[in-house]
């Protein structure tokens, strides 16, 4: 779209640039991306017959002019009534401020009112009117609804877009391939932008969408298939030569025997690992189905093939928890492992960078903070990031990057059915841990209303009183005045006036991270017993010997949030709890706190979320990591996506198109995207 890109917007008519000015506000710069700029629903003007229409239906309707109009004025308001009559049904219409209107209700004429209809009284409430003598641009059509405010008013927009339409219209470019255009008997680009802002009828309107809808979701895959064709075609990547006898020496050394599905991802992995295209695997189970251990067993892998590892968390309790279980497992091996975080500061941080340029240190693990610009590697070979949606892409490539094309393993518990993950993230490979560890005693789950509160108390005494530990979870760390919301500060007061026998410690965001791992340890060491908490401790952390976990106000978090926070206990051998606070009042709330309870499998737990929110809130939006579209919904054209896919997957095969004209369409798209022809073909 390269031309359209180009024309600027005071080159529509009617744009001064007062009004280009506005319109950037939006993220609009040309012409191309106003046009590209869609409306997120329609309003129906289409002509409606009285005898179909409800109480209460916004209609449309012809009519003709029977009566003399009635104005009443009220200092500045004022009331207009008139009689009108449509295929022998008379009505009243009746106007609000809108007296100019009434020179032109002559008897006779025909009027094509819109407004809200009341069939018992036989009156529309009109917001407005056209005459089919002057001619009419609203009636009979739907009207577009864009995402306007400020100086921009939705029928400016919508005049201009027409404008824009019909002065460049013409010009939008095919991107698609003739032969999917074919396959799938697409209108053409130009027909469905226009007609995405104004649909002649639903068919067309539906027509376009589908058009635009796979138009999206081709491209994404498109690139997505050739970075992973690039990655995989590129032999640059580092080779990883450790056999399976030193691989099993290690993982006899494991004080369990590895699972089926440990067994089958380990198998994914090193295979890739020795392999000489760079890996970029994401590893997804459900929490507590043993993660960690594979990516122990990949840390190892590299550094016995002679190269540094990299481990990267979202949270420095994460970081010292990951470092302590590691350096337990690796120190009969005599692998080194160090920790860089925020907190690692000063002599010691300098140390540690100087053993890690060196190569004195094997495997490190830490926070973002691995990723700043003076950390280096003497030989990275392997990048291991644990619960992938907190950090973006770009953070993933920049530790990457520290290395020569190293491997990368992405770890994440945000279940995704495996096919979406598959899709979604379609520049990885996806490896998943179907089943946990056997042997495990479920974790019961109860959901119980606020005025149970007393019970919960009693509970949560009897647990500690047996040496156990819980945790209490809040939505807030203080008081809000905005929120009716249990907050942690104030919990944690009344818990140690509750259980003055127990010692009962505070964490949340605000502390610094000192005080946050002084906490952390005094509850792995027992020395605190009742755990008062927001979501901070909800990944990863790992306290074997805490067997309940109550959450306050469980309906203001996210299900997979809960079922993340519930994994938390449930890690020892001991029975496990978890019970939810919440008087939800909707009927989906209380369906979704039903759905914790009957269910601990996570894919599950996913999947009856996405039933009952329904697509386009997928996992409570941003957390997911998925990414988001104009027009499609990943989830809910979920089949496009993969048909999509696979057609982009055998484009990239196919080398004649790349060489021929047709491919010219494409070229703009994938030039912006950074893939060039070069790379398609060798
Ligand atoms: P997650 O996938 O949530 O990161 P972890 O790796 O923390 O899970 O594992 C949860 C617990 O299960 C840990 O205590 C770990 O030692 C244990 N574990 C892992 N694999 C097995 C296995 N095959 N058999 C028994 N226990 C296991
Ligand atoms: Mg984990």
């Amino acid at each position: 779209m390269q031309k359209l890109d180009h024309i600027v917007l005071k080159q529509i008519n009617g744009v001064s640039a007062l009004k280009e000015g506005e319109l950037h506000a939006f993220g609009i710069s040309n012409v191309r991306e106003l046009l590209e700029y869609y409306p997120f629903r329609y309003e129906d003007y289409r002509l409606r017959s009285l005898t179909e229409v409800k109480d209460g239906d916004k209609i449309t309707v012809q009519a003709k002019i029977i009566g003399i109009p009635v104005l009443q004025r009220y200092g500045k308001k004022s009331r207009l009534t008139c009689k009108l009559i449509a295929e022998d049904w008379m009505f009243t219409a009746t106007w609000f401020n809108r007296h100019f209107l009434k020179d032109q209700l002559t008897a006779g004429r025909e009027i094509i009112v819109s407004g809200k209809w009341d069939g018992k009284r036989m009156q529309l409430t009109a917001s407005d009117a056209e005459f089919p003598d002057k001619g009419t641009t609203r009636s009979g059509t739907l009207q577009p609804v864009y995402s306007v405010g400020g100086k921009i008013t939705q029928s400016w927009m919508r005049k201009t877009i027409n404008q824009a339409l019909q002065q460049f219209g013409e010009m939008i470019p095919e991107l698609l391939p003739q032969q999917l255009i074919r396959k799938y008997h697409l209108i053409p680009r130009k027909q469905a932008v226009a007609a995405i802002h104004r649909p002649q009828d639903n068919q067309e309107g539906q027509e376009a969408r589908r058009r635009m809808v796979f138009e999206e979701l081709f491209l994404f895959q498109l690139k997505m298939q050739a970075f992973r064709a690039l990655n995989r075609g590129r032999m640059n990547g580092v080779v990883h030569t450790t056999d399976n006898a030193t691989i099993r020496e290690f993982v006899r050394s494991l004080p369990f025997e590895l699972t089926d599905a440990q067994k089958k991802v380990e198998l994914e992995i090193l295979q890739d690992m020795r392999s000489p295209y760079s890996m970029n695997r994401l590893l997804q189970g459900d929490v507590g189905s043993g993660k960690t251990v594979i990516a122990a067993i990949a840390l190892f892998a590299t550094v016995r093939s002679g190269f540094q590892g990299a481990l990267m968390v979202p949270t420095e309790i994460l970081a010292e928890q990951h470092t302590r279980s590691l350096q337990k497992l690796f120190e009969p091996f005599g692998i080194s492992v160090g920790l860089l975080t925020g907190s690692v500061t000063g002599r010691k941080r300098k140390d540690l960078l100087a053993s890690l340029q060196m190569g004195l240190i094997d495997i490190v693990v830490g926070t973002h903070a691995l990723i700043q610009e003076d950390v280096f590697f003497r030989q990275l070979g392997l990048v291991v990031t644990d619960e992938q949606h907190r950090f973006g892409v770009n953070q993933r490539s920049v530790l990457r990057r520290k290395g020569y094309n190293p491997d990368v393993l992405t770890m994440t518990a945000t279940p995704i059915p495996r096919t979406l993950a598959i899709t979604a993230f379609g520049d990885m490979d996806v490896s998943t841990i179907s089943e946990r560890p056997k042997g495990r005693i479920p974790i019961s789950t109860y959901w119980v209303k606020h005025d149970m509160m007393d019970r919960v108390l009693g509970f949560i005494s009897r647990e500690v009183s047996q040496g156990r530990q819980a945790y209490l979870i809040c939505p807030l760390i203080e008081e809000s005045d905005k929120l009716d919301v249990q907050n942690a500060i104030d919990l944690h007061i009344q818990m140690q006036q509750a259980f003055p026998g127990f010692k009962v410690g505070l964490l949340h965001g605000r502390m610094t991270a000192g005080e946050k791992e002084e906490v952390m340890r005094s509850f792995y060491a027992n020395e605190i017993q009742l755990l008062v908490s927001t979501t901070v401790v909800e990944v990863g952390v790992d306290v074997p010997n805490a067997t309940l976990m109550v959450i306050m106000d469980a309906d203001r978090f996210g299900l997979s949030q809960l079922h993340q926070l519930r994994g938390r206990v449930g890690r020892g051998a001991y029975a496990s709890y978890c019970v939810l606070i919440a008087d939800p009042k909707s009927e989906i709330g209380q369906e979704r706190m039903k759905v914790m309870t009957e269910t601990d499998d996570g894919f599950e737990v996913a999947r009856r979320d996405l039933d009952l929110r329904g697509p386009g809130d997928f996992f409570g939006t941003k957390q997911s990591g998925l990414p988001e579209f104009r027009l499609a919904d990943m989830v809910a054209d979920f089949e496009v996506l993969e048909q999509a896919r696979e057609d982009a997957v055998s484009l990239l095969q196919d080398a004649a198109f790349w060489t021929s004209q047709a491919y010219e369409g494409l070229r703009e798209y994938l030039q912006q995207e950074q893939i060039f022809q070069g790379d398609l073909i060798d």
